[in-house]
């Protein structure tokens, strides 16, 4: 294992030692299992992804009520994610964190804005949202965790 991977997981262990973290296909926080999954950690992206996992599990994130929920998860997940960095003396770019939580603002956007007239709407359950200004309701697809892509250089 290279130096930089065996170095950060070793401060992480250490920070959060009832933390379990496994290397798996992709990034991602499992809280029916209480594991961090994280794919690679080549670069400093995959740094601050692994921190972020780290951060839904600290706040022991589970499965979200609305699309909302879900936002309000993510942008908690990389507040600690920032606390954790700052004890490693990591530092996260901040608009890498704001290029991932604006992949889940559009995709909120997408679901809640309304079909007929465009207005914003609430979200009435999982899968149903309803216009607040013409009564219009409709189905989305079940919520799903979204992955925050890398931004290209
Ligand atoms: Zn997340
Ligand atoms: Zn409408």
């Amino acid at each position: 294992m290279p130096q930089l991977q065996t170095n950060i997981l070793k401060q992480i262990t250490e920070l959060y030692p009832n933390i379990n973290i496994q290397k798996s296909d992709q990034f991602y926080w499992s809280p029916r299992e209480q594991i961090v999954y994280y794919s690679s950690l080549e670069n400093e992206v995959d740094h601050w992804s692994l921190l972020h996992e780290i951060g839904h599990a600290i706040h022991n994130h589970r499965k979200f009520k609305t699309d909302f929920d879900l936002l309000m998860i993510e942008i908690e997940a990389w507040q600690e994610a920032k606390r954790t960095a700052s004890n490693l003396s990591i530092e996260i770019d901040e608009d890498h964190i704001q290029d991932c939580l604006d992949t889940y603002r559009d995709w909120l956007y997408l679901r809640s804005t309304c079909p007929i007239c465009t207005s914003t709407s609430l979200q009435l359950d999982s899968k149903t949202y309803s216009c607040i200004n013409c009564r219009q309701s409709w189905n989305v697809s079940k919520s799903r965790q979204k992955r925050c892509y890398r931004k290209k250089i």
